[in-house]
């Protein structure tokens, strides 16, 4: 993830993309769309990824079936590796709202 999180710094690029790409295959390339549309949103309490669903990350947990029953939560998924990116980069719109009032 370092070396993912050094590239983010610089913002959404094209050599962000190639990192992700070459450090996650298709999870990174996932990951690079949901930042470049926007989709990560932060809540008081969690960070959303909006997918096909709504996804909660929180730290290195996300809801999706791919971490929780494919990747049993040992590695990140598209929208942890998103989120972790956009943290750093301030790519996340905030939303001055509690989550778990939704849910
Ligand atoms: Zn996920």
């Amino acid at each position: 993830m370092n070396e993912v999180i050094e590239v983010a710094k610089k913002g959404l690029s094209y050599e962000l993309y190639k990192k992700l790409l070459t450090v996650y295959g298709r999870r990174g390339e996932k990951a690079f769309f949901y930042l470049k549309e926007r989709r990560i949103k932060k809540y008081k309490d969690f960070f959303v990824v909006v997918g096909r669903e709504e996804y909660v990350v929180d730290e290195f947990f996300c809801t999706c079936a791919d971490f929780l029953i494919r990747l049993k939560g040992e590695k990140p998924c598209a929208h942890i590796i998103a989120v972790e990116v956009a943290k750093v980069a301030k790519m996340y719109d905030e939303i001055d709202a509690y989550y778990v009032d939704f849910m």
